[in-house]
C-alpha cells in the first residue's frame, strides 16, 4: 500500500512482474513511480483503477509508459467499462480525461478474474456506489481487498451522483467486501482492507462503516417518510454522533453534501415504488414531476 499521492495505492509484485491498482494524482506519478521501483525493478504490466477519479487514476500515463505487457505492448490499463466511457468523454464534460491516462482495457459483466504473480486477481463490479464504474480488487492469495472510494476511513463515503453513484450501491459494495473479508481472531486481523483514502482496515472497520451508513441511511429514510424537506432533513441532524468522526463543514464534500445526497438517493427510491404505503398528508406539494 503507496499512501501520500492522492487516493491510496496498491503493489502486487512478483515474478512475473508488477500489478498497481490505482495511481494516484498525475502531479506525484513520476514519486509514486520511484516508490513502486524500489519495491521491484520488475516490469509493470497492469494497472487496475477503482474509477475514474483523476485522484486513482492521475498516475496511469506516467505509471504506465514505464511498464509493458508481455508482448512488449504499454502496460495493460484495465477498469470497468463505465469507467473507460466516461473517462473518454468530451473534454469539459464531467469525469473526461486526457487520452493518454485512459484505460485501455475494460470489463463489462460483475466480475473478470485472471492469474498473475501466482495468484488469482478478482475484479467486482459494483453499480452506482461511489461512481457506475466501480471496481473492488481481491488480491485472492494476499487476502487483500483495495476498496477504492466505495470505503474511505477519512469521512462519510462520497456520492459522486453526477457519475452515477447512489448510497444503495455504497452499501452494496460495502456488503460485498464483508462478504469477502474473513477476520483472524476476535474481529480482528485476517483479510486486510485497503480504503481509497485512509489507513489499512480489517473487517471490523468495514462492518462499522456499513452499519452507521445503513442507520443515517434509515432515518432520512424515515424523515423523507413523513415529507421532511431536504432543508428540514439537515437541520433534524441525522448524522449527528457521526459528525465528530465523519463530518465536514468545508472541504470537497461536507456533511450537508452527503446528507443531500442521501435524501436525494432514498426520495427517488421511494417515488419508484408506487403506492407502496399510504402517504402521510402533510401539506406537500405532490412531488411527481421530481427527477
Ligand atoms: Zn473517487
Amino acid at each position: 500500500m503507496l499512501v501520500g499521492a492522492g487516493g491510496n495505492i496498491a503493489v502486487q509484485i512478483g515474478d512475473e512482474g508488477v500489478l498497481v491498482v490505482d495511481t494516484g494524482v498525475a502531479a506525484m506519478g513520476d514519486k509514486v513511480l520511484a516508490a513502486i521501483r524500489k519495491l521491484s525493478s520488475k516490469p509493470i504490466r497492469y494497472i487496475v483503477n477503482t474509477h475514474l477519479h483523476p485522484d486513482h487514476t492521475g498516475g496511469n500515463e506516467v505509471i504506465g509508459k514505464a511498464g509493458s505487457t508481455t508482448a512488449g505492448g504499454p502496460t495493460s490499463i484495465l477498469s470497468h467499462e463505465n469507467t473507460l466511457s466516461r473517462m473518454s468523454a468530451p473534454l469539459g464534460k464531467p469525469g473526461a480525461a486526457a487520452p493518454a491516462s485512459w484505460p485501455t482495457d475494460t470489463f463489462f459483466p460483475e466480475e473478470k478474474d485472471f492469474f498473475f504473480n501466482d495468484e488469482a486477481v478478482m475484479l467486482y463490479h459494483d453499480a452506482a456506489a461511489h461512481t457506475d464504474g466501480d471496481a473492488i480488487v481481491f488480491l485472492r492469495r494476499s487476502d487483500v481487498v483495495v476498496a477504492g472510494d466505495i470505503f474511505i476511513t477519512t469521512g462519510y463515503p462520497v456520492i459522486d451522483s453526477q457519475s452515477g453513484g447512489s448510497v444503495q450501491g455504497i452499501i452494496a459494495g460495502l456488503n460485498r467486501i464483508l462478504d469477502i473479508t474473513v477476520p483472524k481472531h476476535e474481529q480482528e486481523g485476517g483479510t486486510y482492507v485497503i480504503p481509497g483514502h485512509g489507513h489499512l482496515c480489517d473487517e471490523s472497520e468495514v462492518l462499522e462503516y456499513r452499519d452507521m451508513i445503513v442507520i443515517i441511511k434509515e432515518r432520512i429514510e424515515d424523515m423523507v417518510k413523513r415529507g421532511m424537506t431536504v432543508a428540514q432533513v439537515k437541520a433534524a441532524k441525522p448524522t449527528l454522533d457521526y459528525d465528530l468522526h465523519y463530518g465536514a463543514d468545508s472541504g470537497p464534500w461536507t456533511t450537508a453534501m452527503f446528507i443531500e445526497a442521501v435524501y436525494g438517493d432514498v426520495s427517488k427510491a421511494l417515488n419508484q415504488k408506487p403506492a407502496a404505503a399510504p402517504k402521510p398528508a402533510p401539506a406537500a406539494p405532490a412531488s411527481k414531476g421530481k427527477k
